[in-house]
């Protein structure tokens, strides 16, 4: 934006800002909505459910006949892949119709659960497939579909707009299985499909997929460069915004140490069903897993939302987890707290019509943002200062790399810095 101090020196300043920002405001208002009708696309609405005994059993049978359709896919597959001939979900499909034409207990169930198995199917299929093709190494592949086990997979249902209905506020699933939901918050549209599934915890959940509402926010003229790290979560182009590493891992981790000797003391032997002590400290352990799940991204969203209410254009480097494979409790926080942060920054931008730029991380540490030099070699990571040896600057190493997020996104770091929050352009000139 042109410089506000000339208008300070005019007849009339405050009448030129005025003009100016609006016409500012209404080119902006223009170009967020339509990048954002394209990027909002659906969002997720999730309720607990109360389930009467009888729901609960209906809804268990129904699971099991579909864990029957997946296995049989998989089943059909194996044997496709053996005989060299291919398969596909036209296949599967007709697959289902004979299997419930003969067989009574199947037909009992829904065909809609049933139908999104096989769709479901295909989908992790054709994922495995492409990454068979593409050559990726194998511990990021995905992995043929597996049998889905009794004890070991979780139940989940998913139906479309014909398997659904809510009336009177309950929601009624095909085969006449009726859920009470907790609404916790209001549904914003006529949701075009809901997944019923459980938790680790035996807790039922409804999450319905609704087309997304945009709720546009004020432009501010302001964008934010956001490099992720270990000691702060997140490191910004704006002090305010930095969000130090908030350990909730940590504090909850002599209780998880204490709940997790337990299990290995009470493991049952390979084969058998655990006792019903190793499952109340299993079900112990999930407990402070989710809590502690539940607690990130409150934490995540509270800054994700203050970030995307003060700044038009965020530029953030797009994180892939890097320590999952090697292990240490306190490495994998990090890593869970930074993927919390970032999903809900993508999704709080989506949500408010922002733009959300993703970085590819390769060389951020090592490129000067002042002089745009890339240095020979990596830092240490011992090392916090980034000394350029072309330029001479020399800057705390992660605001370096939150600047080069800025730039590399096209966003002006000049902006950026000398405007503070709760001081807009405005007041500057007046
Ligand atoms: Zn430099």
């Amino acid at each position: 934006m042109p410089g506000y101090g000339g208008a300070a020196a005019g007849t009339r300043p405050l009448a030129w800002v005025e003009e100016m920002s609006v016409r500012v405001a209404r080119v902006a208002r223009v170009t967020t909505t339509r990048a954002a009708e394209e990027a909002a696309g659906h969002a997720r609405y999730t309720y607990r459910l109360r389930l009467s005994s009888a729901a609960r059993v209906a809804l268990l049978a129904e699971w099991s006949r579909c864990r029957w359709v997946w296995n049989e896919c998989v089943a059909r597959s194996k044997r496709a892949h053996a005989d060299r001939e291919r398969i596909g979900p036209a296949a599967l499909d007709r697959m289902l119709t004979d299997a419930r034409r003969v067989t009574p207990w199947l037909r009992e169930g829904g065909s809609v659960p049933q139908q999104q198995v096989i769709r479901d199917f295909g989908h992790a299929r054709a994922k495995a497939i492409k990454d068979i093709r593409d050559r990726l190494p194998m511990h990021r592949r995905a992995g043929m579909p597996r049998w889905k086990k009794r004890n070991g997979s979780a139940p989940t249902l998913n139906y479309t707009r014909r398997g659904f209905r809510l009336k009177d506020g309950r929601l009624h699933l095909a085969g006449g299985i009726v859920v009470t939901v907790v609404w916790s918050r209001a549904l914003r549209a006529d949701p075009s499909s809901v997944r019923v599934y459980r938790d680790t915890l035996g807790h039922w959940y409804a999450s319905f997929v609704v087309s997304a509402h945009v709720e546009p926010l004020p432009p501010t003229g302001r964008a934010l460069g956001v490099d992720w790290g270990v000691r702060e979560t997140a490191t910004t182009t704006d002090e305010a915004y930095d969000l130090p590493h908030p350990e909730h891992g940590r504090k909850t981790a002599v209780r998880l140490a204490r709940y997790q000797r337990m299990m290995a003391r009470r493991r049952p032997p390979k084969g058998k069903a655990g006792s019903r002590g190793y499952q109340h400290a299993r079900r112990q352990a999930a407990k402070v897993h989710a809590k502690v799940a539940r607690q990130r991204q409150d934490t995540a969203r509270k800054w994700a939302k203050r970030v995307v209410a003060d700044h038009d254009a965020i530029a953030v480097e797009d994180f892939r987890p890097r320590f999952l494979a090697r292990t240490t409790m306190a490495r994998k926080a990090v890593d869970a707290a930074i993927g919390a942060t970032k999903r809900a920054l993508v999704e709080m931008g989506r949500k408010h019509g922002r733009a959300v730029h993703l970085i590819d991380p390769a060389h951020t540490t090592t490129d000067c943002a002042m002089c745009g030099a890339r240095a020979k070699h990596a830092l240490p990571l011992s090392e916090r200062t980034y000394a350029c040896t072309a330029c001479g600057a020399s800057s705390p190493r992660d605001k370096n790399s939150a600047r080069v997020m800025l730039i590399r996104a096209g966003l002006n770091p000049a902006g950026v810095e000398g405007r503070r929050p709760g001081c807009p352009p405005d007041s500057q000139a007046a």
